[in-house]
């Protein structure tokens, strides 16, 4: 993948005021997770990654 087309996948954490960018969505998931079940005491299951997923926007540059 070339500078130009890179996406940068970004996430508001729902429960605080951290947000989290990564450039592809799997390393975002990654990222999120661990956050949410530390900080939060969220389990991490399908349901915990299929709703911080829903909060992901993608953006053309770095955010
Ligand atoms: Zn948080």
């Amino acid at each position: 993948m070339s500078e130009g087309s890179r996406r940068w996948h970004s996430c508001d954490c729902p429960d605080c005021t951290v947000f989290i960018a990564a450039d592809s969505e799997k390393d975002l998931l990654e990222a999120a997770v661990p956050h949410a079940v530390t900080v939060h005491g969220h389990q991490d299951n399908e349901e915990r990654r299929k709703t911080l997923s829903t909060l992901f926007k993608v953006g053309a540059s770095k955010p």
